[in-house]
């Protein structure tokens, strides 16, 4: 998708002295250099990207921002210019919901993600984990089905997953899942960032099934309530086992954590915690 070139503009980054120190020479600056384009603030934290990667992150960004608010219209996005940063080096992605910044990493850069980031934008991550993280996901998938390439649900969707869980014994249950916290991610892997990485799954998992068994009103209610019982109007015990019945009946054949992590059998350190904690280690 091409992108008006005239509406890129380079700004000089502000050098950062310390104080008083005009007459210094300029240190060399890690400042990003800054973007404007398709309505969007790109900052290049690399300070080495292409126009086109600019270019693209501008399309792709701003195809998800208009998928989005067609998906949830609920929540609209506020005015205010949305800021992508492109960051060096690797990490996990994030977002700053307050400041409308999200930040990907050069490496692993996957602007496949952004969909899911711009749904945090957009609800403003105002409820816990699991409800924040099931609505970016389950969007995710509705708005891309063939995808396995977007965490957390790589090589198979998220209801797959959790068939793999129950297979193996290793759901979390629903209740656990429903009450965590804050979610611990770690690049390398963890047990924390495993137990994370599963929250995730089976929010987007659960969210899916509240959309098809209750309709979208009904997620919305939940939404909004922050209790399960109250907004579906029925116990946690079978609100879980008709949702754990669901995605069973849908991938009675799920593939192993292996496969569908990695087909080439070559497990990253973080991959090896996913899997153990699907083995329900
Ligand atoms: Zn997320």
């Amino acid at each position: 998708m091409a992108v008006h070139r005239a509406l890129r503009h380079v700004w000089t980054a502000a050098l950062v002295g310390s104080a008083g120190a005009c007459s210094s020479p300029p240190e060399p600056t890690l400042d990003p250099l800054v973007y404007e384009v398709g309505g969007f603030r790109i900052e290049d934290g690399t300070r080495a990207a292409s126009a086109d990667l600019i270019d693209s992150i501008a399309a792709v960004l701003g195809a998800a921002v208009a998928d989005v608010t067609t998906f949830l219209p609920e929540f609209p996005l506020p005015d205010d210019t949305i800021t992508f940063q492109l960051l060096p080096g690797t990490g996990i992605p994030f977002v700053s919901p307050s400041t409308l910044v999200i930040s990907q990493w050069q490496n692993g850069l996957v602007l496949e993600y952004l969909p899911h980031q711009v749904v945090h934008l957009a609800t403003g991550y105002r409820q816990r984990p699991f409800l924040e993280e099931g609505i970016a996901v389950y969007a995710s998938e509705v708005l891309d089905p063939s995808s396995t390439i977007l965490y957390p649900h790589y090589g198979q969707l998220p209801h797959a997953w959790v068939s793999l869980f129950e297979q193996q014994g290793s759901t979390i249950p629903l209740a656990t899942a429903f009450g965590a916290a804050a979610l611990g991610y770690d690049y390398l892997g963890s047990t924390a960032d495993a137990s994370a990485w599963q929250v995730t799954v089976e929010g987007g998992s659960f969210t899916r099934w509240v959309f098809d068994a209750y309709g979208r009103d009904a997620w919305l209610r939940l939404y909004d309530l922050d209790d399960l019982t109250g907004a579906l109007g029925a116990d946690v015990a079978d609100l879980e086992g008709l949702w754990l019945g669901t995605a069973r009946l849908a991938y009675p054949n799920p593939l192993s954590c292996e496969e569908a992590l990695n087909p080439e059998g070559v497990l990253t350190g973080r991959e090896a915690f996913w899997c153990a904690r699907a083995r329900g280690e």
